[in-house]
């Protein structure tokens, strides 16, 4: 049996995760679970898993969830229940799936505490490569992929010798804005932007699918997990998104990873690694007619895929500064306080005041991350 916590339960990863404990009752159990405020479904989790902890980290929330509920599991209010599940003693796994540099410290934490962590939360590892990388391997923590490309790609690499393979391929479906006229793009909607035509997300990686800042972060993402070298990884638009991503050989053979496009798939494989168990989802079919198209992204319409290759050579703390900076004019976008083409101004012109200097330590980086959050709000709101 493995015990599982889940930082941010509620959201599009972890409902799908719950979905996967639910097929395999007699394999895995979710001992703690955390959301931001959802409490009604959080509730209704608490119910059918019966977790031994549930956190809710908006303490209004968490008031309201306290005075109502009476069963055994144990309740947590604020950011120290994400500390609390991602420790919990029972717990041998922990799913990283909540939004953002908010993940940084329970994932600190979880590797310090010796578990396997599933990660979902890719911000976490473009933001604290160096650090998160260096504590899995001081603590012998395995970090196992759940975005869809790296599972594809970490199941390519399996059983590869690290001298055959050239390069990492990662696909992109390119967003709901793909074929959109290069003038048009920088004033597209939230609503324009959220109509993803293959993944069904939550909102903050529906907007960085639509300019590929999630790509950009899914590039320095493979850095972190699988050590290639930025010129190593590339990326290539599949529509379609039935391949997950690919490798390419040192012979030039490419292999791929494919599949519906379903998150059940890859989080499966994170916990059932390195097993495989049935999963209960619409599978490919080959009876069916099936089209792959693969098309160069479109690098000057979407420029924070070039930019995240900058901050990823640069290194050190420019990806956190990118990332957080990104985050804040996404919360700004779907405000509706700034423009869809704004978020790359404001993620260049807070790049352009960084300074990349102190020790990379946990402070620091955190430090940072809020510095750059300050100077994106500043410049958000002087406009
Ligand atoms: P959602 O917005 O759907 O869900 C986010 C979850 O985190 C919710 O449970 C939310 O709680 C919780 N949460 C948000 N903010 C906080 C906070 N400050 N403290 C504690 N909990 C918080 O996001 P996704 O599931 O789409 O994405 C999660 C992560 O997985 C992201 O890093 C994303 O990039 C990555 N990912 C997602 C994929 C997908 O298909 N969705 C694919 C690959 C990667 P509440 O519901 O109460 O607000």
């Amino acid at each position: 049996m493995k015990y599982i916590s889940i930082l941010g339960s509620t959201g599009s990863i972890g409902t799908q995760t719950l979905d996967v404990i639910r097929q395999h009752p007699d394999m895995f159990s979710a001992v703690a679970l955390v959301a931001h405020k959802n409490i009604e479904l959080l509730e209704a989790q608490i119910n059918e898993f019966q977790p031994l902890l549930a956190g809710v980290v908006d303490e209004e929330a968490y008031a309201t969830l306290k005075s109502k509920y009476t069963g055994p599991t144990k309740l947590i209010g604020g950011e120290e229940a994400l500390i609390a599940a991602a420790t919990l003693q029972e717990a041998t796994m922990v799913i990283t799936a909540i939004v953002g540099a908010v993940g940084i410290k329970p994932t600190v934490e979880a590797i310090q505490h010796k578990k396997t962590i599933g990660l979902a939360n890719k911000e976490t590892l473009v933001a604290g490569g160096p650090l998160i990388t260096r504590l899995a391997k001081d603590y012998d923590v395995q970090i196992l992929p759940i975005d869809s490309e790296h599972s594809a790609i970490f199941q390519c690499l399996e059983g590869q010798h690290e001298d055959n393979v050239d390069s990492l391929i990662l696909t992109a479906s390119g967003g709901p804005l793909r074929n959109w006229k290069s003038e048009d793009i920088a004033t597209a909607t939230a609503a324009d932007c959220l109509q993803h035509p293959t993944w069904n997300m939550g909102n903050k990686i529906t907007i960085d699918s639509a300019s590929l800042f999630n790509k950009g972060l899914e590039v320095i993402e493979a850095h972190w997990l699988f050590s290639f070298d930025y010129d190593h990884i590339d990326v290539v638009v599949h529509p379609q998104s039935i391949i997950h991503s690919m490798i390419r050989m040192k012979d030039g053979a490419i292999l791929a990873q494919l599949g519906n496009p379903d998150m059940r798939e890859p989080i499966q494989y994170a916990l059932t690694y390195p097993k495989r168990l049935p999963l209960d989802m619409n599978h490919l079919d080959f009876k069916e007619i099936l089209q792959l198209e693969f098309i160069p992204p479109r690098i000057k319409d979407f420029p924070a895929l070039a930019l995240a290759y900058e901050v990823g050579r640069a290194g050190h703390f420019m990806p956190a500064i990118f990332n957080a900076a990104n985050e804040t004019a996404v919360y700004a976008f779907l405000d509706d306080i700034i423009r869809f083409g704004d978020i790359y101004k404001i993620v260049t012109a807070v790049l352009d005041k960084a300074e990349n200097t102190s020790e990379f330590t946990l402070d620091n980086l955190l430090a940072v991350d809020l510095w750059a959050r300050k100077i994106a709000n500043e410049i958000i709101y002087r406009r």
